[in-house]
């Protein structure tokens, strides 16, 4: 079992990941599920690799009983209609925000056999595949907000 890297200031949840060069590697295809072990033990419906100590482009979500396996995920389109979802994460124990997302994205990434992927997500699989991504990014979602804050802030004029 895989153990989780909680805290807003540790700084691995902080940083850009790398990209994963070959998704059929060994250690890749371990790791897979074993993070969805970790995550279903978590009660969680995402984790991101950084959440398990591990700096790579990498994210497992779970929609309608449905595991999907995000390698080098990228967010090509949002959506201009938006919605706030009380977010909670696995890293950030009992804490919740509210964050603004896109109702539905395009994401590319590739699959665990390491084929390449497009689908437009919407809905609570939308928002997931948002909040790793930003995971993968280096962005944890009370600095999401903390940015949030300060942008509905300056539109205050
Ligand atoms: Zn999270």
């Amino acid at each position: 079992m895989l153990t989780l890297v909680t805290g807003a200031t540790t700084k691995i949840l902080l940083k850009k990941t790398e990209r994963v060069k070959d998704p059929l590697a060994k250690e890749i295809q371990a790791l897979l599920p074993e993070m969805v072990e970790t995550m279903h033990k978590e009660k969680g419906i995402g984790l991101a690799a950084p959440q398990i100590g591990k700096s790579l482009r990498l994210a497992v979500a779970e929609a309608d009983d449905r595991v999907i396996f995000l390698i080098n995920p990228d967010i090509t389109s949002y959506s201009q209609e938006k919605i706030v979802f009380e977010e909670g994460c696995l890293s950030l124990p009992g804490e919740f925000f509210p964050i603004i997302r896109s109702i539905a994205i395009t994401v590319r990434y590739q699959n665990e056999k390491g084929l390449p992927k497009k689908i437009r997500a919407t809905g609570l699989l939308a928002i997931i595949i948002q909040h790793e991504v930003d995971h993968l990014d280096g962005i944890i979602i009370v600095n999401r907000y903390r940015k949030q804050q300060k942008k509905n802030k300056a539109l205050k004029l």
